[in-house]
């Protein structure tokens, strides 16, 4: 029942500050210079999508339909150490310097304003402490929603609104602090989590599975045959899924590939890239609210048989405002312990109400 089960819901407002503007004098760069000409050339007026009303969409809409028994929280910022655990140096040194500036630092969509460097730094520290709380049973499970979202962003390169891999961080954290050996990575993102995989290519001690739109869409890799290497062969898996395909097929990629493979791993913590762009209304693949649920209730249970329920969400993408927060409180409603529905093929529930509403019409009333 909704409500049985305590979720820590982490967000702070200090997130909402990174708020890039395409019109504003950036740094002057080669990215500059490139990015001008690629905004020139487009017939129509770009606007950076990856806004801070996304975030604040989902706050006003669970702040007036609250979800029970979901707890709101915050964490402090990542430090310095703990980002460096799966970004170099170098690439922090980097970030770190550009507080407080205007600055492009990727062709494809990457930009920060004067207070990104806090919000990124939030965002990867809120993941940690979604994580801690699990870990340290403060809540069954936590959901940490945070931008700018993390899983393209690599070790040494921004990517794909993405500065700082906040769900790797996270992981990377349990791993060295809180006692976690083997971790389950989940990216349900319509996009794939091509950072994630990078950072955790090589590694046997982090499984990730990724369910995404097939390349060319954006980032154009997550390929069947990518599956890590050296000790981590085998430890990657890609679903790559047609942009028409939806519950029933998200369904099945959970049941018939995450489910075995869990069993097989045996993981300490499960970790959810949980990016609200798959829906119907958003950019490609065509899962419901109902389709979400069942994939948060597969991989809950997932977390419920092998490591004591230990979850944590963390949130990436999702540009349809009323998708994004109704699809995370459907979530939420599930991770409180509601049930999820038996799904069905897309339209088949309306036809059903369809054909009662109309049934009156051809039947004689006795
Ligand atoms: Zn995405």
């Amino acid at each position: 029942m909704i409500g049985d089960r305590k979720v820590n819901v982490f967000f702070d407002e200090i997130m909402l500050g990174h708020d890039p503007q395409v019109d504003v004098p950036y740094l002057p760069s080669r990215v500059e210079k490139r990015v001008r000409t690629l905004l020139q050339q487009l017939e129509f007026k770009w606007s950076y999508p990856e806004h801070p009303g996304r975030l604040s969409a989902i706050k006003a809409y669970l702040d007036e339909n609250p979800v029970p028994n979901t707890h709101f929280t915050s964490g402090p910022s990542a430090t310095y150490d703990q980002l460096s655990r799966v970004h170099t140096t170098s690439y922090l040194d980097h970030i770190f310097s550009l507080a407080g500036q205007h600055a492009w630092l990727d062709r494809d969509t990457t930009a920060v304003s004067p207070d990104s460097i806090k919000a990124a730094t939030a965002a990867a520290g809120n993941a940690i402490a979604a994580v801690e709380s699990v870990v340290n049973k403060e809540a069954q499970s936590a959901f940490a929603l945070v931008r700018p979202p993390g899983h393209h962003a690599e070790p040494v390169r921004a990517r794909g609104f993405c500065l700082l891999n906040n769900v790797a961080v996270a992981a990377a954290h349990a791993q060295a602090k809180l006692g976690c050996e083997r971790i389950l990575i989940i990216d349900w993102d319509a996009h794939h989590g091509n950072g994630t995989q990078d950072i955790f290519w090589a590694d046997p001690d982090v499984l990730f599975f990724d369910t995404h739109c097939a390349a060319p869409f954006y980032p154009g890799s997550g390929h069947l045959d990518e599956v890590g290497a050296g000790l981590g062969e085998g430890y990657t898996i890609n679903v790559p899924l047609p942009e028409t395909a939806g519950d029933i097929a998200f369904e099945k990629a959970f049941r018939d590939i995450l489910v075995p493979a869990a069993e097989h791993f045996e993981p300490d913590l499960v970790l959810v890239s949980a990016g609200f762009d798959p829906h119907r209304n958003d950019m490609a693949l065509n899962l419901t609210y109902d389709g979400f649920k069942v994939i948060t209730q597969i991989v809950q249970s997932i977390a419920d048989r092998h490591c004591d329920g230990r979850l944590a969400l963390v949130l990436e993408g999702g540009y349809n405002l009323t998708s994004l927060a109704h699809g995370v409180h459907a979530v939420l409603e599930v991770l409180t312990g509601g049930e999820a529905p038996e799904l069905q093929e897309c339209g088949v529930k309306e036809v059903a109400e369809a054909a009662e509403f109309h049934r009156s019409a051809f039947v004689e009333d006795d």
